[in-house]
């Protein structure tokens, strides 16, 4: 097991232990597997769904935020008004010994090629279009091409005027969404740091023109406050001020996390002034103006502020940031432990009854079904207790819950707490209250 020095695992350790565990799996795997993609399993998707939620959740129980889900194929227009026909690419060499594919600003040009070796062996730097195409329905001619859409935040734009009219919105305010984008990317990797489809989860925050800065500013600190939630360790959070703009925006910034290879951007937040609105109606021919009845009925084309955060980039953070070895080396003591926030572990409690005895069995499976009411459980009688307890504490489950031979008479059980390893012992009638103060 090595720990790297910035107390974060190494991306192999993490790999290996995400696999063991059941969070993730490499895609098709049985085939040799397909680079830049990853299954999320059993344990994988309880985390997802928590990270999800919790965005969810901070995103619209506001007033001024509403949700959607926009499909994944979109009109082929919608990418040529946005500017990803034209020029969603990244400069690609490739090494002409070994013909291995580099991002040009990824690798130094300078240097030898990383996997063969051969000195100056690059080629000359050309565009690759990241975007994925596919066609739409039986005909194979240029008016079926469709895209798989690179970012979720278009079908937020083309539905700006549909949110804002059914919802009767007044600006300034905002649509959320979560959802797939695809990005042929040309090297895929670091686990599921770079991945060719993933998950986004976009805000759109429709403003009036010249109020953009302090919403800006607003949601920068707004956004940083909701990783440090999440129970990521301030330090290992920082910003990183874009010093050359997108020639649409006015302000961008990166909340970066120290992932195992560096510190590297989780979120950017930019304010991408009326840029998206007004490229839809120029290509649409659509009047997508907001008419702003508390001010004269003035029209305008509205300014947007966005947020934008990878969700497997936030598992990837949330995860390095949860795995401790803890007394590592000492035979007795050591752990491994996934110290996630409360909310975001995928089991919150493990029903563990002592032995394999009826009388243990019973109480422990109606606990089990009580406790999994309102949260996920999980019912554990194999190997000894200890066993047991490392088993959760590697999976982050917060609270281990035993019933032994005592329950029979004090009707009470041992809590386990996974931080602080301490134990006490709660009456099984008030376990479900306990749980719930101390998880939601
Ligand atoms: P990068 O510079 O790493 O390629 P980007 O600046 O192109 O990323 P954005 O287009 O701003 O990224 O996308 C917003 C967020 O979506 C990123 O902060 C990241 O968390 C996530 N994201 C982008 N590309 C990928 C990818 N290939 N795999 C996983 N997540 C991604």
């Amino acid at each position: 097991m090595t720990i790297v020095e910035n107390n974060l695992p190494s991306l192999n350790d993490l790999t290996s232990h995400s696999k063991r565990r059941g969070f993730l799996f490499q895609s098709s795997e049985i085939y040799g597997g397909i680079g830049g993609c990853w299954d999320y399993g059993p344990l994988g998707v309880e985390l997802k769904n928590n990270i999800k939620e919790s965005w969810w959740k901070a995103m619209t129980l506001r007033e001024d935020i509403e949700g959607i889900d926009a499909s994944i194929l979109m009109n082929p227009t919608v990418w040529e008004a946005s500017g990803h026909v034209e020029s969603f690419h990244d400069p690609m060499v490739d090494c002409k010994k070994c013909k291995s594919r580099f991002r040009a600003d990824k690798v130094d040009l300078n240097k030898a090629c990383p996997v063969c070796g051969e000195k100056n062996s690059y080629t000359e730097a050309r565009n690759f279009n990241l975007m994925f195409k596919t066609q739409v329905g039986p005909m194979e001619d240029t008016s079926s091409i469709a895209y798989l859409r690179p970012e979720t935040a278009q079908g937020i734009f083309v539905n700006f005027l549909n949110v804002q009219s059914t919802m009767r919105k007044k600006i300034p305010f905002g649509i959320a969404q979560i959802g797939k984008a695809f990005r042929n990317e040309i090297t895929p990797g670091n686990f599921i740091f770079r991945l060719r489809e993933f998950e986004q989860m976009e805000m759109q925050y429709f403003l009036k023109p010249g109020t953009q800065l302090e919403a800006f500013e607003e949601w920068k600190k707004i956004r940083l406050d909701w990783h440090k939630e999440n129970g990521i360790r301030p330090e290992k959070l920082r910003y990183h001020v874009h010093e050359k703009l997108a020639h649409y925006a006015d302000h961008a910034v990166d909340i970066e996390f120290e992932f195992p290879a560096g510190w590297d951007e989780m979120e950017g937040i930019h304010s991408r002034t009326d840029f998206d609105l007004r490229r839809h109606q120029e290509f649409s021919k659509k009047n997508l103006q907001y008419v702003d009845q508390l001010d004269n009925n003035n029209k305008y084309t509205a300014f947007v502020v966005e947020t934008s955060v990878g969700l497997d980039r936030t598992i990837l953070a949330v995860m390095c940031d949860a795995y401790r070895v803890e007394n590592p080396g000492d035979k007795e003591s050591e752990r491994v432990v996934m110290r996630f926030k409360k909310k975001l572990a995928p089991i919150k409690a493990a029903i563990l009854p002592l032995m394999k005895k009826p009388e243990l069995e019973e109480i422990a499976m109606k606990l089990f079904k009580d406790v999994q009411l309102f949260c996920r459980a999980e019912y554990d009688t194999s190997g000894s207790i200890g066993k047991r307890y490392r088993r959760q504490d590697e999976i982050g489950t917060p609270y281990c819950i035993t019933i032994d031979y005592d329950t029979l008479t004090d009707h009470a059980a041992t809590v386990r707490d996974r931080d602080s390893m301490k134990q006490e012992r709660i009456s099984l009638d008030k376990l479900s209250l306990y749980l719930k103060d101390n998880l939601l």
